[in-house]
């Protein structure tokens, strides 16, 4: 199946304008539809008067806005959300009606106007705290910790069940930390911020030993287009895939990697301890690192480490204004 018009949800912001980037030089038609909560317009002014692009700005929340715009596409890239795990533990309600709310709204649009095909991104958060790890997609029991993980889970069974009930077809996407140009949030942009106020010291939410894994979004969106390519090839109703590195980093590292690009020397960590056990905010999974075996055995596999994506990153966010 060739795809030739698509909807992207939250196609202006970070993983979603890449994506957009990426359809759009394969010639697809792409009609993005954002709030602009947290993306933004330079994100995908490069194909605003474009034949083939169409921006609606809408809430998902609200459908009538943006029903008819799922009228004759070939498939639904669910991208928005509210993607700050932290707010979870100050305020649940936004992740349940920003995350799942809306990601009902869009399997209900998809429905009613007949689309079939659809990728989901999901989270790594779905895990909680595993005691397999690395972790593969078939890990049970999947008990998330944060209320982010818990409605991204919720609606990774909504895309199951609306595909085994509405002849759905379902590609789920667990990433783990996506870096890199455009993103907004997240511990590199934190301590960039933070030196920039103060170079002499760095408060670290957690104890610092928080270990994770993290991929490059240029390995990120092929990742997602590999794994798309190969699902569209195959009749299952569904797929899940964990979209990640082979190793992982810690805080702390990071900070070093930081420090030293800003050419900084004898900063103090102050460590801000939230949790007995040293997690940087109720919610925050310490360790995670997926098992990619599955998307490597489909001949997928990242051109960059972790520790190279956060090099990357960094050199390329250094000049930002935040
Ligand atoms: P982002 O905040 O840059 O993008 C989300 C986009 O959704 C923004 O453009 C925002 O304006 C839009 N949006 C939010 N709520 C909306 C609503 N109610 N109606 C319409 N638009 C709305 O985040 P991102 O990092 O690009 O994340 C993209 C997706 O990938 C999210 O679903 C996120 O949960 C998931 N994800 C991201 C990462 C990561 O490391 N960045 C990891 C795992 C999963």
């Amino acid at each position: 199946m060739k795809l030739k018009k698509v909807v992207i949800t939250g196609g202006a912001g970070f993983i979603g304008s890449h994506i957009v980037d990426s359809l759009m030089s394969r010639g697809v038609e792409v009609i993005v539809i954002d709030n602009f909560s947290s993306g933004s317009l330079e994100n995908i002014k490069q194909h605003i008067n474009k034949k083939s692009f169409k921006l609606i700005k809408a809430d998902l929340k609200y459908w009538d806005q943006w029903v008819n715009a799922f009228k004759d596409v070939d498939a639904v890239f669910h991208y928005a959300a509210n993607p700050e795990v932290r707010i979870s533990s100050i305020n649940p309600r936004v992740h349940f009606e920003e995350n799942l709310i809306t990601t009902f709204n869009v399997l209900e649009a998809s429905r009613i106007n007949d689309v079939k095909l659809h990728i989901f991104a999901s989270t790594s958060t779905v895990y909680g705290d595993a005691e397999r790890i690395p972790t593969p997609e078939n890990y049970y029991p999947l008990e998330p910790i944060s209320v982010y993980g818990s409605v991204k889970l919720g609606a990774e069974y909504l895309y199951i069940t609306y595909s085994k009930l509405y002849g759905f077809r379902s590609l789920i996407l667990r990433y783990a930390n996506i870096i890199g140009p455009r993103s907004t949030h997240g511990v590199i942009i934190d301590f960039i911020k933070k030196l920039r106020r103060n170079p002499q010291e760095l408060e670290i939410l957690g104890d610092g030993t928080q270990r994770k894994s993290y991929l490059y979004i240029e390995d990120a969106i092929d990742a997602t287009l590999h794994s798309l390519n190969y699902f569209i090839s195959t009749n299952k109703e569904y797929e899940i895939f964990n979209i990640g590195n082979e190793d992982w980093v810690s805080v702390v590292e990071i900070a070093n990697i930081i420090i030293e690009a800003l050419g900084l020397r004898n900063v103090k960590y102050k460590y801000k301890l939230v949790t007995p056990d040293g997690r940087g905010w109720l919610g925050d999974v310490k360790l995670m690192l997926l098992d990619i075996s599955k998307l490597k055995s489909i001949g997928w596999k990242p051109k960059l480490s972790s520790k190279e994506a956060v090099r990357k990153t960094v050199r390329e966010l250094l000049d930002k204004k935040f």
